[in-house]
C-alpha cells in the first residue's frame, strides 16, 4: 500500500493515464511487450511505475527498471516519483552515468539507456529486473533504439528459463510502426494502449515573415507582447542553446523587473487578467487578423492556411471580430518593448540540460504572487519536462544539433529547423491545463517544408562505441541485429574498420573483392583487449588508452585526460555575447586570468608537449587540490558541473580499471603530483596509440601556395585544410606534428584538444 499525501492524490486523479490504470495493468499481466503512447505530460513517466509497484511487480525477486534517454530526466523523475509516493530515494533511486543513490532496498530505479545497455553486458539476462520501462521511445537516442533491438531477444529467453520479463516501451507519439512493423523486432505485433491525453485545443499563431537570423530579438519582443497584452498564463520559449537563453532571460528580466516583495499587479488572477486586458485595448492598433491554420496535436497532420475552412475563424474582418482580444499578436516590431517597465513583474526562468539540478526544479514550483512565469528553455522541454501552468509558447523553430561527417567523424553543431513533429510537440506544451496558443516564429510556408520527423540518432553518428559493446555481447555479424532503423553500412563499416585499428576486433583475413572483405570485416569477433576495452565506460579511443597505462605508473593521469575529454567544455565561453559594456568588461578579465592559469597549467618541457591534454590534466589537478569547490571554478574559468562530473568518472574508471587489473591498487589522489618527463613523454605515445588516425601534419612552406594555408595543417581524412583552435594552448606554437581529440568545423575546421607529435 502507497500513502499519498492528499495534494499528491488529488493532482493525480486529473492524469488522463490515471483512467487507464485497468486497462494498462491487464495488457502487461497478459502481454510479454506493451507499447502505450500518451501526450506529454499524461503521467506516463511518473504513473506506470506506480501502477507497477503498486501491483506487486517490485520484490524480492526483481525490481522495476526504467531507461530515460536524457539524464535529465532520469534524476528528476526520479525525485517526483518518490515524493508522491511517498518513498525515499532509498527505495526509488536513479543512476547515470556520473552519479546514482541506488541501495539494496531500491525497488524502482530510473537510469540512462547507457546505463542499462551497460548492465546487459554484465548481466545479458538483466535477471534483478521484473520489468523494464523504456522511456521517451519516440525520441530514437541510439542507446534507446539498441535496447529494444537487444530487449526483443531478452524477453523470450526469460520466458524460456521460467523467468518472465516484461517489456513496456512509452513514447509521447503514435508513430511506433518502426517498432511495430517490423517482424525481426517482434514476431508477434504487439498490443499498443493509447492514453487519451485530455489536450486543450491549441490554437498556432504563424509569422507572416520568417526572420533571417535573429530569431532570440523576435523570441525577445514576442514574450513582450504576450506579456504586456495577454491574460494570466505561463509562457515556454524554445531557444537552440544556453547561451542564447541566458542572454534572453537577463533581457526579459531588465524589461520588466521583479523584486521579492514587488507585488505589483495585485494576487488576484481576475483583476490581473481585467487589467491586462485593459492596457490590451488602450495598445490595440486596428489591423486586420490573419487566418491560422490549426493543427491537430494527435495526428500532426496541418491544415494548411487556404485549406480546411471549417477550422478557420470566420472573423477575418477586424471589425467583426467576436472575441475582445486579438491573440494574433503580428509579427514582432514594436520599438517600446525595450523600456523597463517594473509595473508588470515576470518571473523569468532559464532551463537547459546543463543547469544545475536545483535550478533546474525551480520550475515546478508555482511562480511567486503577482508574477507571471516565463521558462526560457533549450530543446529538453519539448518533451521530457512537463512544466506546469504553460498558456502559451514561442517557438523559434530551431534546433542545435552536432552532425557527423560519416566519413571522416568531423562534427560540427549546427542549428537547424525542427520536424514538424517536434515543432507541434512544442506547441502541445501550451495546452495542458487550458486552452493555449503557440506563436511560431516563422511562416506556415516554411513549416511545411520541415522534414515530417526527425531522423533516429542511429544513422545519424559515428557508431564505434555502439559496435564494440555489441560485440562485447558476441553480437559478431552486426549487420543482422535487429535494429528498429539499422544505420547506413558505411558508418558501420567505419566503425568496424577503427576498432580493427585499435585492436579491439580480430583483423579478417583478407581476400577476395572489395565487397567480400567489407561483409567479412562486419562480422570481426572482439579480441581480448577488445574485452577489457568494452568495460570501460568511455568512448574505443580512450578505453585503448587506459588498457596501455600499465606502464610507468600513467594510469592516473590516463584516467584523468580520459575523464576530461569524455566530458568536455572543461572551460568557461569567454566569447559568448554579452548583453552589457559590465558584462563584456567581465568576461575580458575572466578571460585575462584564464589564459594566465592555462599557461601554467600547460607546465614546461616535455610537459608542454602535451598541449591542450597537459591543460586539461593541470586544471583538474588544481581544481582537486583546491578542494574542487565552486569559487575556484568560477575564479579560474572552470566550469564547476564539468568538474564534478570529471571527478565521479575518475572515481569510476579507477574502479573499472582496479577490476580489471587487481594489482594495480589505484586510488583517486586529489593530490596528484604533475607528471614526471618520462611519464610526459610515455602519455604522448599512448595519446596518439588512441588517436593514432588522428594525426595532421604542418604545411611545408613549399606547399603553401594559397593563402588559406597559412598556418595550416594537413591530414589523412580530408582535403581541405585544418587549423589548430584559438583556444588552444599550442595555437600559436604550430608544432610539426600533432595529434587532435576531434575536428569541428565552424567556420573553418578546426582541431581541438591538440597535442604535439614527434616525427618518426
Ligand atoms: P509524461 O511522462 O506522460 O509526459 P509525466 O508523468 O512526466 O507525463 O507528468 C505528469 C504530470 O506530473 C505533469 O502534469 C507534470 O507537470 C507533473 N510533474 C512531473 N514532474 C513534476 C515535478 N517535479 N513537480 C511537480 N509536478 C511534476
Ligand atoms: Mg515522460
Amino acid at each position: 500500500p502507497v500513502d499519498r499525501s492528499p495534494e499528491i492524490q488529488e493532482a493525480r486523479l486529473k492524469l488522463p493515464i490515471l483512467a487507464e490504470e485497468q486497462v494498462i495493468m491487464e495488457a502487461i499481466n497478459e502481454n510479454p511487450i506493451v507499447i502505450i503512447c500518451g501526450e506529454t505530460g499524461s503521467g506516463k513517466t511518473t504513473q506506470v511505475p506506480q501502477f507497477l509497484y503498486e501491483a506487486g511487480y517490485a520484490s524480492s525477486n526483481g525490481i522495476i527498471g526504467i531507461t530515460e534517454p536524457r539524464r535529465v530526466a532520469a534524476v528528476s523523475m526520479s525525485q517526483r516519483v518518490a515524493k508522491e509516493m511517498n518513498l525515499s530515494h532509498r527505495v526509488v533511486s536513479y543512476q547515470i552515468r556520473y552519479e546514482g543513490n541506488v541501495t539494496d532496498e531500491t525497488q524502482i530505479k530510473f537510469m540512462t539507456d547507457g546505463v542499462l545497455l551497460k548492465e546487459i553486458q554484465k548481466d545479458f539476462l538483466l535477471s534483478k529486473y521484473k520489468v523494464i520501462i523504456i522511456d521517451e521511445a519516440h525520441e530514437r537516442s541510439m542507446y534507446t533504439d539498441i535496447l529494444i533491438g537487444l530487449l526483443s531477444r531478452i524477453v523470450p529467453l526469460r520466458q524460456k528459463k521460467g523467468l518472465p520479463l516484461k517489456l513496456i516501451i512509452m513514447s509521447a507519439t503514435l508513430r511506433v510502426e518502426d517498432f511495430t512493423d517490423n517482424n525481426r523486432l517482434f514476431s508477434v505485433k504487439p498490443p499498443i494502449i493509447q492514453v487519451d491525453a485530455r489536450q486543450f485545443p491549441v490554437t498556432v499563431h504563424f509569422n507572416k515573415k520568417t526572420p533571417l537570423d535573429d530569431y532570440s530579438g523576435e523570441c525577445f519582443r514576442k514574450v513582450c507582447k504576450i506579456h504586456r497584452m495577454l491574460p494570466s498564463g505561463g509562457i515556454l520559449v524554445f531557444l537552440t542553446g544556453q547561451a542564447e537563453v541566458h542572454s534572453l532571460c537577463r533581457r526579459l528580466r531588465k524589461a520588466f523587473p521583479y523584486q521579492k516583495n514587488n507585488t505589483a499587479g495585485g494576487e488576484d488572477d481576475k483583476e490581473d487578467s481585467v487589467e491586462e486586458m485593459r492596457k490590451f485595448k488602450k495598445s490595440r492598433k486596428r489591423r486586420k487578423v490573419m487566418t491560422l491554420p490549426k493543427i491537430d496535436l494527435n495526428n500532426y497532420s496541418v491544415v494548411p492556411v487556404d485549406e480546411g475552412d471549417e477550422d478557420r475563424d470566420a472573423d477575418t474582418d477586424d471589425d467583426a471580430a467576436g472575441s475582445d482580444i486579438d491573440l494574433d499578436l503580428g509579427d514582432g516590431d514594436s520599438e517600446e518593448d525595450e523600456k523597463s517597465d517594473s509595473s508588470l513583474p515576470l518571473y523569468v526562468l532559464p532551463l537547459y540540460s546543463l543547469l544545475a539540478p536545483e535550478k533546474q526544479a525551480k520550475v515546478f514550483r508555482a511562480p511567486p504572487p503577482g508574477t507571471r512565469l516565463c521558462v526560457v528553455a533549450t530543446n529538453v522541454a519539448e518533451t521530457s519536462l512537463t512544466i506546469p501552468g504553460i498558456k502559451y509558447v514561442v517557438d523559434c523553430g530551431k534546433v542545435k544539433k552536432r552532425f557527423y561527417d560519416k566519413i571522416t567523424g568531423v562534427s560540427s553543431f549546427r542549428v537547424t529547423w525542427v520536424s514538424q513533429a517536434s515543432a507541434n510537440q512544442r506547441a502541445g506544451r501550451a495546452g495542458r491545463t487550458e486552452p493555449g496558443h503557440c506563436y511560431r516564429l516563422y511562416s506556415s510556408a516554411v513549416f511545411m517544408d520541415f522534414e515530417k520527423f526527425s531522423a533516429p540518432e542511429i544513422t545519424k553518428r559515428p557508431v564505434e562505441d555502439l559496435i564494440l559493446q555489441m560485440k562485447a555481447l558476441n553480437i559478431e555479424k552486426v549487420v543482422n541485429f535487429p535494429f528498429p532503423t539499422p544505420p547506413p553500412t558505411e558508418t558501420l563499416a567505419a566503425a568496424e574498420e577503427l576498432l580493427i585499428a585499435l585492436g579491439a576486433l580480430k583483423e579478417p583475413p583478407v581476400t577476395g573483392r572489395l565487397k567480400q572483405q567489407l561483409a567479412a570485416k562486419l562480422s570481426c569477433p572482439i579480441s581480448p583487449l577488445g574485452r577489457i576495452m568494452a568495460t570501460f565506460p568511455v568512448a574505443p579511443r580512450y578505453a585503448k588508452m587506459l588498457a596501455l597505462s600499465r606502464q610507468h605508473n600513467c594510469l592516473p593521469y590516463t584516467i584523468t585526460i580520459v575523464s576530461a575529454m569524455t566530458v568536455r567544455e572543461l572551460f568557461e565561453e569567454f566569447d559568448r555575447p554579452a548583453v552589457s559594456e559590465e558584462e563584456t568588461a567581465q568576461l575580458k578579465g575572466k578571460r585575462a586570468r584564464f589564459l594566465q592559469m592555462q599557461k601554467i597549467w600547460a607546465g614546461q618541457g616535455p610537459m608542454q608537449k602535451l598541449g591542450d591534454l597537459m591543460v586539461m590534466l593541470g586544471a583538474v589537478g588544481a581544481c582537486e587540490f583546491a578542494g574542487c569547490t565552486r569559487k575556484f571554478c568560477e575564479e579560474n574559468g572552470l566550469r564547476y558541473k564539468a568538474m564534478l562530473e570529471i571527478r565521479r568518472l575518475r572515481g569510476q574508471l579507477t574502479t573499472a580499471v582496479n577490476s580489471v587489473c587487481t594489482d594495480a591498487g589505484l586510488y583517486v589522489d586529489p593530490k596528484m603530483k604533475p607528471p614526471t618527463e618520462a611519464q610526459a613523454t610515455y602519455l604522448r605515445q599512448i595519446v596518439l596509440a588512441g588517436l593514432g588516425d588522428h594525426v595532421a601534419r604542418r604545411i611545408q612552406a613549399e606547399e603553401l601556395l594559397d593563402d588559406k594555408w597559412k598556418n595550416a595543417y594537413k591530414t589523412a581524412l580530408l582535403e581541405d585544410p585544418v587549423f589548430i583552435h584559438p583556444s588552444s594552448v599550442l595555437f600559436k606554437e604550430l608544432p610539426e606534428f600533432v595529434v587532435y581529440q576531434e575536428i569541428v568545423e565552424t567556420t573553418k575546421l578546426y582541431m581541438k584538444g591538440v597535442s604535439a607529435v614527434e616525427p618518426e
